[in-house]
């Protein structure tokens, strides 16, 4: 078939399919399908086999089949005194076997299926709860041999299922999907050059498409399922290879160099100064991770590197050690960190070092009066700061720096690709660091971080005791509260973390109020039990978080605000409420806030005992590990990648067919031939490479922001 691009588009409406409409249309949109390439890349979840179709007789329970029979009678029962069950027996030349319905509406299920219709049928036969345990079939997919001429059955072929929403019938869906596969797939460019085709042995794309929603019989359901035909893996190798053309695209066209002077001089006095301040000794891990940042540093080009720590690993210091190197090259420098009570922790934690090197350093928070806001965005206009700490305030465009050498981005999990990218706009190509305590899964850090350099650091500072981890079930509560006086005797802290700040009547929550008041008269009057919470004055947190750091806090109760970057290293205590309802790396966000002192430190998880089957998985990944990156793998497992970075402006490309987990061994690969072809046609200039160029601004170009490179 030849294109015919003046009457079809890719981007048309489905409304305009044959048997679609607007009411259909709508229903499709559920699924995610507004357009013709929606839908052509929207793939069958499973297939079933209905090449063999067996005799009544042959049927085992258990094992999902299609068989034909006729409709010998058909009747309803009654089970309780509103449940109807629709029981329609079907005959064929060995035997007769029930086809039930729990759910069903009579009238139509009569009408449409009379007694001595023919009729085919697939499902999975199971051993009744009823009737003495005959065998019997529930909710199969039942079809009329239809005796209109131009109508065939599904019989005979593999079928593909898909995923389908109330109101939209599966067959009506897989008709719909195959309209379009048949009049539009050859209107899908190739994008994949003839070697990399040739190399993998993958088919044409749009032979791929063909194949994957109309397969050819003699395809193996059991490779089909598992996502392993070469159509299926070309069409995932295809997904990702775009995202690694553009990540690989992006790193090329970083800026080659950075402003005048901006190669540093690393290691200099005021280091040396700073050096002898600190009271510790580096960790090996972090005199490594300096080096290769320093190394990055010396270059006449930006930097360009994310370290992936685990929680207390001990980023700060050497992101300090870094905003210093700025310093001492006479350039400004910015932190830049998701939460207003971070940007104060860190501020609070590095000011004492500045005042003693006599550096100058400013926090800015979107929460500061507009009068100082104006002097301090004067005073770093005209360069008079050096370090300036603070939250997305400080990509705004209000604040300019004079001479902006380095932008380091704490907790980048919690920013968007574009955020991360807008504080190097800041000036002329600043050096970038970027930190997460969130450990990523190869395969996700490959997709979201595919254009930077990594740097592990992958040890604790020494001394650090491992944290015991308990669940407690709410009747047991007391044990755990049991505990907390235990580490209060022996002068140790505590965080008892609660989900919500205000009792909500919707959700039956213990809340942070609720809690801190329980405690402090019912429980433990003798102790200092405080309360904080995001919706607090910045001067009434700062105050709470530095009496709770000298001592004068026994207990402090909160809301997730804690989560990130808190470090009180005698806190040896954890209490988190409401466990279940936590995401798994944020439980091990707000584990990794203990344990961070000399003290053997606890974490004890409240639950309720109407758990979630993913909620008890997550309590279960959380008690069994401490290792970020087993609990990433579990997370994405549990949760899947889409909502894996929790946010959605995480700029994670939404994979159509992909699946991180099951398709890692292809990601590789496909990341591989990505940026050796950029290596030899780094602007995708060659005309073969058009299609290729043109994709993926169109499915990537917005997202991770390449518009103005290419
Ligand atoms: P994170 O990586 O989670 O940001 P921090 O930088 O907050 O971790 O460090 C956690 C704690 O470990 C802090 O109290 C910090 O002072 C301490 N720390 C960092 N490096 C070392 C080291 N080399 N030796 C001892 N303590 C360290
Ligand atoms: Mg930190």
């Amino acid at each position: 078939m030849k294109a015919n691009p003046q009457k079809y588009s890719f981007d048309d409406s489905l409304q305009y399919i044959k048997g679609v409409g607007p009411k259909r249309a709508l229903l499709l949109e559920k699924l995610g399908l507004k357009c013709i390439e929606d839908c052509l890349f929207f793939l069958p979840f499973r297939y079933e086999d209905r090449t063999l179709v067996k005799k009544i007789a042959d049927l085992v329970p258990g094992e999902r089949v299609t068989f034909t029979g006729e409709i010998e009678s058909a009747e309803t029962q009654r089970i309780g005194r509103r449940k109807k069950i629709l029981a329609i027996h079907i005959k064929d030349d060995t035997g007769t076997i029930p086809a039930k319905w729990f759910r069903f509406r009579e009238l139509y299920m009569t009408e449409k299926y009379p007694v001595g219709s023919k009729v085919i049928l697939s499902g999975k036969p199971e051993i009744s709860r009823y009737q003495g345990g005959g065998i019997e079939v529930v909710h199969p997919d039942i079809e009329v041999i239809s005796l209109k001429e131009n109508e065939t059955p599904e019989i005979g072929k593999l079928i593909p299922v898909y995923h389908s929403t109330e109101g939209l019938h599966i067959k009506t869906l897989r008709s719909i999907i195959n309209r379009v596969v048949e009049t539009h797939a050859f209107l899908v460019p190739e994008i994949l050059p003839d070697e990399i085709l040739r190399r993998h042995k993958f088919p044409h794309r749009q032979e791929a498409l063909h194949q994957v929603h109309l397969p050819a019989n003699d395809l193996p359901v059991k490779d089909l399922d598992h996502f392993r035909t070469p159509a299926q893996k070309r069409l995932i190798f295809e997904e990702f290879f775009l995202i690694q053309v553009a990540l690989a695209f992006k790193r090329r066209h970083i800026p080659k160099t950075v402003g005048a002077g901006r190669a540093f001089k690393t290691r200099g006095p005021l280091i040396g100064k700073f050096m002898k301040l600190l009271k510790f000794e580096l960790t090996q891990a972090q005199k490594r991770i300096l080096g290769e940042i320093m190394d990055d540093l010396e270059q006449n080009k930006p930097m360009n590197r994310l370290i992936q720590g685990d929680v207390g690993s001990g980023k700060t210091v050497a992101a300090l050690i870094c905003l210093l190197t700025a310093v001492e090259n006479n350039t400004q420098c910015a932190l830049m960190v998701p939460t207003e009570i971070l940007a104060e922790q860190h501020f609070l934690n590095i000011q004492p070092y500045c005042q003693q090197l006599g550096v100058s350093i400013e926090l800015v928070t979107s929460a500061l009066p507009a009068k100082e806001k104006k002097l301090i965005h004067k005073k770093i206009q005209e360069g008079e700061i050096q370090i300036v700490i603070g939250t997305h305030a400080l990509i705004q465009k209000s604040i300019e720096f004079k001479n902006l050498g380095l932008a380091v981005i704490d907790e980048q999990h919690r920013f968007g690709v574009l955020q991360r990218e807008a504080i190097g706009k800041k000036g002329g190509h600043p050096h970038i660091l970027v930190m997460t305590a969130t450990p990523i899964p190869r395969s996700l850090a490959l997709t979201l971080y595919g254009e930077m350099d990594v740097s592990f650091l992958d040890e604790f500072p020494p001394g650090r005791q491992p944290i015991a981890t308990q669940i407690f079930f709410e009747p047991k509560r007391d044990q755990a509260y049991a505990i907390l006086r235990s580490e209060t005797d022996k002068g140790r802290q505590a965080f008892v973390v609660c989900p919500l700040i205000e009792e909500s009547e919707t959700l039956d929550l213990k809340t942070a109020i609720e809690v801190q008041e329980y405690l402090q008269n019912q429980l433990f009057p003798d102790l200092k039990i405080s309360l904080i919470h995001g919706k607090m004055k910045k001067e009434e947190r700062q105050l709470i978080m530095a009496e709770f750091l000298e001592k004068k806090i026994d207990v402090l109760v909160a809301t997730t605000v804690i989560e990130v970057g808190i470090d009180v290293p005698n806190a040896t205590l954890m209490i988190i409420e409401h466990a279940e309802r936590f995401g798994l790396s944020q439980l091990h966000q707000l584990r990794g806030r203990v344990g961070r002192g000399q003290h053997a430190s606890r974490c004890l998880l409240i639950a309720y005992s109407s758990v979630s089957e993913d909620g008890k998985a997550r309590l279960d990944a959380i008690q069994k590990s401490t290792d970020g990156f087993v609990i990433a793998e579990q997370d994405l497992k549990i949760r899947g990648p889409g909502d894996f970075m929790g946010t959605r402006q995480s700029g994670m490309p939404i994979l159509r067919v992909a699946n991180l987990i099951r398709d890692i061994k292809i990601l590789e690969s496909a990341r591989k031939e990505a940026f050796n072809l950029l290596d030899r046609d780094p602007g995708l200039e060659d005309p073969q490479h058009k299609n290729l160029k043109q994709t993926m601004k169109s499915y990537l170009g917005d997202k991770l922001n390449l518009m103005n490179i290419i």
